[in-house]
Formats: structure tokens, sequence, C-alpha cells
């Protein structure tokens, strides 16, 4: 392998990193505090921007917030032109998929089109980001990807979200298993997370009676923090975890062991 891998040499690419609460946001963040460079990919292209202005400012690292709909194939290849054209960056060494939508929306109340607006944000997303930048990973002999799933998708919603919800993030976790088969001989690893829930502002409608029963039902009491998941993030795209693949690492208090 030609393509050394030390900090300051690489970029990382976080989609659905512009909500200033969220999980994305919160491990960009925390991957420019390691010295990684970093590509935002969001559907709100001012806040994905004014994200990367942000951490540029806190960190002091190469950072780009770009446009993009993670669910619409022509949006994600151009956003990954983008990135891969920018002199400011380091090649891209990691992914972390990690936009998405919730949808509390119980089984017979789902149509057709919220069922694949679900589908396609969170499964197609991470489908189409994955097949955008593993080219780059693939030609520097190193990579690494986080996809993101949740425990909905173990224990069958129970959450927030329902049934679409939990449908599409199963599907990444047998994405994800499948992927890292593939390119585990290119010294590329795939790997998902499942949180439970984590304080973000992703649960649009969700009452501060509802916050308090979720909160009192899991055994830590608490609900994870965004930096909980950033660091788990992090340490699966660090060299320290290059035997790791395949995987889905639990993050949740727990609330859901098995
Ligand atoms: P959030 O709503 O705070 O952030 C989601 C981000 O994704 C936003 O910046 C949004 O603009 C972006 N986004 C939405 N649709 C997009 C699209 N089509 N293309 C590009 N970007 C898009 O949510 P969060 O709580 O930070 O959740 C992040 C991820 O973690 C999601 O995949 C979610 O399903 C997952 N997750 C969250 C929890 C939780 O409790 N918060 C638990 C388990 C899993």
């Amino acid at each position: 392998m030609s393509y050394q891998t030390g900090i300051g040499q690489r970029t990382v690419v976080v989609t659905g990193a512009a909500s200033p609460r969220g999980i994305g946001r919160a491990a960009a963040l925390r991957f420019a505090e390691e010295g990684w460079a970093v590509a935002i990919l969001d559907l709100d292209g001012p806040g994905a921007e004014q994200a990367a202005a942000e951490i540029a400012e806190a960190t002091g690292q190469p950072t780009i917030g770009v446009a993009c709909n993670v669910a619409v194939q022509q949006s994600v290849s151009e956003a990954a032109q983008t990135i891969n054209a920018d002199s400011n960056l380091p090649p891209v060494g990691a992914l972390a998929a990690i936009a998405g939508i919730a949808s509390p929306v119980s089984f017979m109340d789902v149509d057709l089109e919220l069922w694949h607006r679900v589908i396609d944000v969170n499964l197609t997303g991470t489908f189409l980001t994955c097949q955008a930048f593993l080219p780059a990973m693939l030609e520097n002999g190193y990579g690494r990807i986080v996809t993101m799933s949740s425990v909905s998708a173990q224990q069958g919603g129970g959450v927030f979200s329902k049934t679409p919800y939990s449908a599409a993030k199963a599907g990444i976790l047998g994405l994800t298993r499948s992927l890292a088969r593939e390119v585990a001989e290119a010294g590329i690893t795939v790997n998902s997370i499942a949180p439970g829930a984590v304080e973000t502002d992703i649960r649009v409608g969700s009452t501060d009676s509802d916050e308090e029963k979720l909160t009192a039902s899991i055994p830590m009491k608490r609900q994870a923090t965004t930096r909980d998941i950033a660091s788990l993030i992090l340490w699966l795209c660090s060299e320290d975890a290059s035997y790791v693949t395949g995987t889905t690492q639990a993050i949740n208090g727990g609330s859901y062991i098995s």
C-alpha cells in the first residue's frame, strides 16, 4: 500500500451533519478534533456550509460543506466529484453514512409515498453514498465505512419510529454485512452502529412526557449523548479497528442486550 494513513492525511465524509444538535454534526467535529479533514453532505446546503465553517474555525482542519440529497444518485455523484476534486482536502479515507429520517406512523397509516421516502433516505441513501465514495478508498487501498442502523432494527421499533424505519435500518445491516465481505480483501472495513435513543431533534412530535418515559425505560436512565455516538464512529474509522468488519455495534445504555 502506497497510501499512508496518518493523522492529517485523510478526509472523512459525513452525511447528515448539518443539524446543530445531530449525531452527524457531533461526529464531524469529533473527527476534526482528531486531525481528520471533514466533508459534510446534507440536504440543508447552507447548514452544511455553516457546520463546515464552524468546525474549521474550532479545529483548524480543512472542511467543506456540500448540499446533497443522499436519496438522489445524481446529487450524490456530483457531491463526490466536488469532494474528490477539492485540492484542499486529502484523499477520502472514511465515510460515515449518517443521514436519515424518522417515521412514527402506525403500520396501517403508512402509504406508499411515505414507505418509499423512508426507505430512500435511510437505505438507498446509504447504498448511493457507499457506492460513490468506495472508488477513492479502493484506489488508496484503505477505507472505513460506518453505516447508521438503529436499535429499532434489532428489536422491531419500540423507541419512536415504526415499521418503514425498522425495515430500512434492518436493510442497512444486510447491506453492511454483504459489502464488508466484498471489500475486506481491499483493506476496507464496513460496520454499522445501532444506537438506542440519542439526545437529538429527530423525534419530531415527541412530548416531554414521551421523552421521560423513553429515558426511564433505559437501564442506564439516560439517553446517549451525540458525543457518545461520535466516539464510537471515530474508533471504527481508526487504524486500531482494522480487524473489525461486518459488525453491528450496539450503543444503547443496555436498552437492548442480545
Ligand atoms: P437529525 O434529524 O438531528 O439529523 C439528520 C440530518 O440528516 C439532518 O442534518 C438532515 O438535514 C439530514 N438529512 C435528512 N434527509 C437527508 C437527505 N435526504 N440527504 C441528506 N441529508 C439528509 O437526526 P439524528 O438524530 O442526528 O440522526 C442521525 C442518524 O442516526 C439517522 O440516520 C437516524 O435514523 C439515526 N439514529 C438516531 C437515533 C436517535 O435517537 N437520535 C437513534 C438511532 C439511530
